[in-house]
């Protein structure tokens, strides 16, 4: 086994990944950047080596990484998610290096990483996709031939896209027209090509994955779905275990279906398979994530398994040691990203310094989170400053738990997702377990929430106005 593995990643990743690390008794060597320095991922590290003054590039130089993971004796790199998660240079060149990459192979990041070519390897391999471009698309007036034959609503994207980011539907000639433009300059920007593709818009569907974990000799299975359907602009807010719109069937149809698709590219490691569904409950294979998920917590709490050990055993070569049957579910997940953003301006990122902090806790709560009182949020990074996951017995108990620990969630200092969560999780529209990718669009009404008023708010409320009033 490994001894000591680096961890090419922050934040609240980074100290998921050390967790695991820790509980197989391997060491870790954490990486920061200047504006990282009081970051707890590396306050939790057995070791922490800066790794330059840029805030972002640091955390992407491929060389000056290999080189701390040699120097400081590491025999392995775990890449987390973001950052170098899907870079296949970056998982070659560790491997060059003689170091282990805990993930697939640099040709299966190659092969998903790129929509356009993951989508004609699951031809190939007999998997539905979703119908659009056969390939990328050459330019604005193939685009609309496309699109005139397929029909609107469509959905133009960048092959190289992650992150909910390239993505834009467009409804008619003139939107395709003004989306082919930005989207490809957008691209261009994020991911450093242009390449543009077309599907069908499926018009407001299930977003469900499949988790699955490989080993090298060749045993694959699934850790069956989540749903992702609760989201703002493409990019996934709430996440639940399992979906409640799939049958047995459905699931044990779709689950081998993700199977085989890893199978396809002879996928090695943890990795997921995201499916869009539409209401007839056809479903379509949207893309592969090559690496760990934000959201693999709630499969974690539904089956028990610890995907993060599992993805560094693999790397090590171990054989998985259980089947497809052995796997069971139990109870419902949900997971809430909470965010230092402002629902109510678009969510738009409010870094600042964080002034109290009080985690939930109790029966069925988990916290993955990477801030603490004091602590000032960077304005250079993601904007996920901790993650909530409740696990309940029946979907009923999983929503009421959800709500108890919202509510004794306390951040302050800045603006989070949290009240919105509550709102979210108070509604109907939440409970019914009747939601689709549009969910945030058809239910304006839950971003007008109050503040949270605790018992202790109150009590300071009145303190400060009796104070006023007697003139203090
Ligand atoms: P998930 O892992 O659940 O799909 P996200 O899509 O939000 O979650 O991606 C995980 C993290 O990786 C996020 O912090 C996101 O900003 C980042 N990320 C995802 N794809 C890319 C990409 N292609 N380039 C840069 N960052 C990305
Ligand atoms: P990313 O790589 O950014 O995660 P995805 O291809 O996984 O991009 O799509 C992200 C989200 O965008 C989906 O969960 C869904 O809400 C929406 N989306 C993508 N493609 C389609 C489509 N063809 N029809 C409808 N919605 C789509
Ligand atoms: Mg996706």
């Amino acid at each position: 086994m490994f001894q000591r593995i680096m961890i090419a990643n922050r934040g609240e990743c980074a100290i998921r990944i050390q967790r695991s690390c820790r509980e197989l008794g391997i060491e870790t060597v954490a990486i920061f950047s200047e504006a990282d320095s009081h970051a707890l991922h590396v306050k939790k590290a057995d070791q922490a080596v800066l790794i330059g003054p840029d805030p972002v590039k640091s955390y992407l130089n491929i060389h000056r990484l290999i080189d701390i993971a040699l120097k400081t004796g590491c025999d392995a790199v775990h890449p987390g998610y973001g950052f170098l998660s899907e870079n296949a240079d970056f998982a070659r060149k560790v491997t060059q290096a003689g170091l282990t990459y805990i993930g697939p192979g640099a040709d299966a990041i190659d092969n998903m990483g790129n929509k356009t070519k993951a989508r004609a390897a699951m031809v190939a391999a007999g998997i539905p996709i979703t119908p659009g471009s056969e390939s990328s698309l050459e330019d604005v007036d193939q685009a609309l031939t496309i699109a005139n034959q397929m029909g609107y609503p469509i959905m133009l994207k960048a092959a190289a896209g992650g992150g909910g980011r390239g993505i834009r539907r467009c409804d008619n000639d003139d939107e395709l027209r003004e989306n082919f433009m930005i989207t490809g300059r957008e691209a261009m920007a994020a991911f450093g090509s242009d390449e543009l593709f077309m599907e069908k818009c499926i018009v407001d569907p299930r977003h469900i994955e499949f988790q699955i974990l490989a080993d090298s000799h060749g045993n694959v299975v699934h850790l069956f779905e989540r749903d992702c359907s609760i989201q703002r602009r493409n990019q996934k807010l709430i996440e639940l275990a399992p979906s409640n719109f799939l049958d047995d069937d459905l699931r044990q149809q779709m689950g081998e279906v993700a199977v085989r698709a890893a199978q396809a590219v002879n996928y090695v490691n943890a990795g997921t398979v995201e499916f869009l569904v539409d209401h007839n409950h056809n479903f379509y294979f949207m893309e592969m994530n090559t690496r760990l998920q934000v959201e693999h917590t709630i499969t974690e709490a539904i089956t028990g398994i610890d995907i993060v050990s599992e993805q560094i055993r693999i790397a090590d070569g171990e054989v998985l040691g259980y089947g497809q049957s052995d796997i069971s579910h139990r109870g419902f997940a949900i997971e809430f990203r909470i965010n230092a953003e402002d629902p109510k301006n678009g969510f738009f990122p409010t870094p600042g310094q964080i002034t109290r902090y009080h985690s939930a806790g109790g029966p069925g709560v988990r916290i993955d989170g990477c801030v603490y009182a004091g602590y000032e949020i960077p304005t250079y990074y993601d904007s996920m400053c901790a993650k909530l996951t409740v696990w309940g017995l029946t979907w009923p108990q999983a929503v009421r738990r959800a709500l108890r620990a919202l509510n004794e969630y306390d951040i302050r200092g800045i603006k989070t997702t949290l009240p919105l969560y509550r709102n979210i999780v108070a509604s109907e529209a939440f409970s019914s377990g009747e939601f689709n990718t549009g969910f945030m669009e058809q239910h304006p009404e839950l971003l007008d929430y109050k503040p949270y008023e605790r018992r202790e708010d109150i009590a300071a409320a009145v303190a400060a106005a009796i104070a006023t009033h007697l003139g203090l």
